[in-house]
């Protein structure tokens, strides 16, 4: 969930570490600290609440007096995403053992913690800090007879839950020691120096040699080298990846947030994502990465889809998807529920797990429960190389780019596009026609053009956010291909703009939910042309009865939605099963608009964390 980041190199490694914790700051931020070598072998960590800002002022001042540590060429960092202990400074990480010889940076939880320091505290230790991690320096320490793995070894096979962990000893000058168990760890191979993160946007201003661990994997790295053993210490070979991400692209590139510069993207992600995939001449999709030929496809004969949050919804689309094009029955499942729920898999059913960062905690534990179950697994995610995607072993990238901001946006809509085009290739298996699958194929290719439509609405959406940002409740409702739309629309405005926002299916509000309206809750309705209009126009109705302003997400040129509502985004005209593309993008502009007007922080929204690692 946090960042947490080693260097181990000739450069001033307070400096790098600095630079890679706010490339990571995205993945949780309520508080920050570095550890690093001081002259005279010991170890010296600045800690502080709130931002990485703060922490680099903190350590400027300090290295300004202890100029040897700012030579220093090894460090470790972190952002926390608190779990155990508020975000304090005693809280913070890295935390030091008793002795001071080990600090320790920690992603994930333990859950075996306090039988540990129970334990050590009746030996005489003391603890600092309220969090699960500080034991594991405490173990390190207690285990250390000369060799910083072998105690790093021997403390991680106490622990139970899950970590990644970066260590740091003043007895080892030049030396990091890692290890993963669930939380994402990748080394980076420079040229006399490595690097380590639990991500490579932190990485990638260094080098685009990555090498990703595995659980159970635990690395020694010297400016020079690495080498991975497993827990039970045989020696491990991971091969290197190359990662094809720019730096400008995890830059802002002149945007005022990573989120409005994501919105903008969604055209040419969207096209990244089609890229190579629609094969007109044949009627059909290519998505190689499924690794299926048609009799294996046709096989499938249940789909069940976890994911969590925004993921959740575009999966919700997907399941209508394989429903109405691949006739596929579909269950769409909050990833925990299906792991907490032991769920029935049947033999010819077909998991597919969800996640942009593809470490999602929840959906990855989903997922190793469908493969225990002898399901065939398959992952959707952004990121090249994720833990999801490599334990699925198939899947399909969405290609959309490095997302960072934390309120999802291109993903959402890519994860749609991909979905759409399995359901083409599935639906190829079975009963959609080459005409039907022509069609839908043509509207796929023109969904950039779509998206850019409506961000050029962008002006308009943000006239009509400057009349409802101060209101402090939102409905959002709508039926059918809208339905899973407006979940996803109400869960952008409350995610950065902290309005209690609902979605609902237009027909829901009736028997509850319209009980609470009135003139300072605007209802915004997805009510784009499709089979569902006529009756939403009658919800609409019912909520102006009540006297909730109404907002009218509907198509371009559509007149007869202006005379039932107050305010009027239009999309453009597209086949129904698309517009949830250029419907929840005005809900994205919508929602960015809001809550920059109420002066909130868009890219790092309070509470919320970008990569979910933890269940
Ligand atoms: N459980 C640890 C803590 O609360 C680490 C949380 C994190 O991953 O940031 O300090």
């Amino acid at each position: 969930m946090c960042g947490i980041i080693g260097y181990a190199g000739h450069k001033s490694a307070a400096n790098v570490v600095v630079a890679g914790l706010k490339r990571l700051e995205y993945r949780g931020y309520d508080s920050a600290g570095i550890a690093l070598l001081n002259g005279g072998g010991s170890l010296l960590t600045v800690k502080t609440p709130g931002k990485v800002t703060e922490l680099e002022a903190e350590l400027g001042a300090m290295l300004a007096e202890k100029t040897e540590a700012g030579k220093s060429g090894l460090a470790i960092g972190h952002t926390r995403w608190a779990t155990h202990g508020e975000p304090t400074q005693l809280n913070a990480h890295p935390h030091l053992s008793p002795n001071g010889n080990f600090a320790i940076a920690h992603n994930g939880i333990i859950e075996n913690y306090l039988a540990i320091r129970d334990r050590l505290i009746s030996k005489g230790h003391e603890f600092r800090s309220e969090t699960d991690s500080e034991t594991i320096a405490h173990l390190i320490e207690e285990a250390y007879e000369g060799d910083l793995q072998a105690a790093v070894v021997t403390a991680l096979k106490q622990l139970e839950g899950t970590y990644g962990v970066i260590v740091i000893s003043a007895m080892h000058p030049d030396t990091l020691v890692a290890a993963r168990s669930g939380s994402p760890i990748a080394i980076g191979i420079g040229d006399g120096e490595t690097l380590i993160a639990s991500d490579v946007s932190a990485l990638i201003s260094h080098t685009k040699r990555v090498v990703y661990l595995d659980d159970g994997d635990v690395v020694t790295v010297t400016p020079d080298n690495f080498d991975i053993v497993s827990l039970k210490d045989v020696p491990v070979t991971r091969g290197a990846t190359e990662i094809d991400w720019d730096i400008e692209e995890i830059e802002k590139g002149g945007f005022e947030h990573f989120m409005l510069k994501e919105i903008y993207e969604q055209p040419a992600a969207l096209t990244n994502a089609l890229r190579g995939r629609l094969v007109h001449k044949d009627q059909t999709t290519k998505l190689s990465g499924m690794q299926m030929g048609p009799a294996d496809l046709a096989h499938i004969d249940r789909f069940i889809i976890a994911a969590c949050g925004t993921s959740l919804y575009a999966g919700m689309v997907g399941k209508y998807y394989l429903e109405d094009f691949a006739s596929i029955p579909t269950d769409v499942l909050q990833a925990a529920e299906f792991r907490d729920r032991n769920p029935i898999i049947q033999r010819d059913s077909c998991m597919l797990a969800i996640s942009q960062s593809g470490e999602t905690a929840d959906t990855l534990a989903a997922l190793r429960e469908a493969i225990r179950k002898g399901a065939t697994v398959m992952g959707l995610c952004n990121v090249v190389g994720s833990t999801i995607a490599r334990e699925a072993g198939r899947g399909v990238y969405l290609h959309a780019g490095p997302e960072i901001g934390v309120a999802s946006t291109k993903s959402f809509t890519c994860q749609v596009a991909v979905l759409a085009m399995m359901s083409v290739l599935l639906g190829r298996t079975r009963r959609l026609s080459a005409e039907a699958a022509s069609r839908m194929i043509a509207e796929l290719a023109r969904l950039p053009e779509l998206a850019q439509a409506v961000i050029d609405q962008e002006p308009s959406i943000l006239s009509i956010a400057e009349k409802y940002a101060h209101c402090e409740h939102a409905f959002f409702i709508g039926r059918g291909y809208m339905y899973p739309a407006v979940l996803e629309g109400a869960l952008k405005l409350k995610e950065i703009s902290y309005i209690h926002a609902e979605g609902y299916h237009a027909a829901e509000l009736k028997h509850g939910p319209i009980a609470l309206l009135n003139e300072d809750i605007p209802v915004i309705v997805a009510v784009p042309e499709s089979a569902g209009k006529a009756k939403t126009i009658g919800n609409m109705q019912e909520c102006r009865a009540r006297k909730s302003p109404v907002i009218a997400i509907a198509t371009e040129g559509d007149t007869d939605i202006a005379a039932h509502c107050d305010d009027l985004i239009t999309v453009p005209r597209c086949q129904e099963f698309l517009a949830p593309i250029p419907v929840v993008i005005a809900e994205q502009l919508f929602a960015y608009h809001v809550a920059r007007l109420r002066g909130c922080e868009i890219d790092q929204p309070k509470n919320l964390a970008k990569s979910v690692t933890v269940e």
